[in-house]
């Protein structure tokens, strides 16, 4: 049988950083000399391959510019690998991990993603454990085929679909999780697929969508926010969607002149998207009064996404179409088992 082929692509983040012998900052490392890092990687029985950024960043300087730069390279070695796993910065992984799902229709192979919270050079790095094992998950197949086939993100021992993710903890190895879906997989002595929660292979040919809409906001509510906050969102130049993030099933103050700037913004033209500011549970617009003006007004009930995967999916959406009536129903519709409806 042929050996499994990986495309690893180094965008940057904590894990492909060293300590420099010098100033003591952390910097990136030569790519080029991975396996003298991790010399685990000679014993698989997998073609690697590497590609590294110019010049790796931070993941908090990510950008969608660098999603469709991804997105290409993976369109590039579609057919000429297996899998692929991204090394990246944990910090905005879940959002490049959704936007990935949304800018790969019909993916039939893993992309994973992965990182760590220590850099790979040094003795405690989780580094290591998440690269391998990504890996690992990137190549397996089950009878010729991806036993994985979506955009995945895959850290301490677990594997999860990545527009379910937030990271919810910047001290601890386990940052991620993915409060409204299961875990994909877990690895312990075995690795262990759950194979109901994994999405079905795809048989139709894998289209990339490049053209994404950044003219959006995240408008977080909280007691005692002003006029003129919400009025300066709103009329934000050029604004074509808002992440209304809201109080549990999508509640928020139900005062005259908030529901009076939101529908100002809606019959602007701008979408409207409830998002709940919970970890788990969803938006059930009219449950209680304080969201049944929502309705009324046609703002979206965003049902159980994160706000990761809303900022994602909305971008995608408004830079797929114009049609008011087609976004309405695309942030309606689980397109990438990214809701639950
Ligand atoms: N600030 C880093 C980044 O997101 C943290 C990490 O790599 O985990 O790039």
């Amino acid at each position: 049988m042929s050996k499994s082929k990986v495309l690893l692509i180094y965008t940057g983040g904590t894990i492909g950083m060293m300590q420099d012998v010098k100033t003591g900052q952390l910097k990136p490392f030569d790519f080029k000399h991975l396996t003298e890092q991790i010399p685990e990687l000679n014993k698989f029985d997998i073609v690697l391959s590497s590609v590294s950024f110019e010049k790796p960043i931070d993941s908090s300087d990510m950008q969608p510019s660098v999603w469709i730069e991804i997105a290409k390279l993976i369109e590039k070695n579609y057919d000429k690998v297996d899998g692929f796993v991204i090394l990246h910065g944990s910090d905005t992984m879940s959002f490049t991990a959704s936007a990935l799902s949304f800018m790969l229709e019909n993916l039939s192979k893993p992309v994973i993603l992965t990182g760590s919270q220590l850099p790979i050079g040094t003795i405690r790095t989780d580094g290591k454990e998440n690269l391998i094992t990504a890996i690992e998950i990137a190549a397996s197949k089950e009878k010729k085929k991806s036993i994985v086939s979506e955009v995945c993100i895959y850290f301490e021992f677990q594997l999860y679909r990545g527009n379910r993710t937030h990271k919810f903890n910047a001290e601890q190895f386990q940052a991620f999780q993915t409060s409204n879906y299961p875990v994909l997989a877990e690895a312990g002595v075995n690795l262990k697929y759950n194979k109901a929660a994994l999405k079905k292979a795809n048989t139709k040919k894998l289209k990339i969508h490049t053209s994404l809409n950044p003219n959006i906001a995240i408008l977080k509510v909280f007691p005692g926010i002003t006029p003129n906050v919400v009025e300066a969102i709103v009329n934000a130049k050029g604004l074509k969607g808002i992440i209304l993030e809201t109080f549990g099933s999508g509640n928020a103050s139900t005062q005259k002149w908030f529901i009076d700037s939101i529908k100002k913004a809606i019959d602007k033209g701008i979408v409207v998207l409830n998002v709940t500011q919970c970890n788990a549970g969803k938006v059930e617009q009219g449950k209680y009064a304080t969201s049944a003006a929502f309705k009324k007004i046609g703002v979206i009930g965003g049902a159980d996404i994160t706000s990761e995967a809303a900022v994602a999916k909305l971008m995608f959406v408004l830079g797929s179409s114009s049609s008011k009536k087609e976004i309405e129903k695309s942030l309606k519709t689980d397109l990438r088992g990214e809701i639950t409806v």
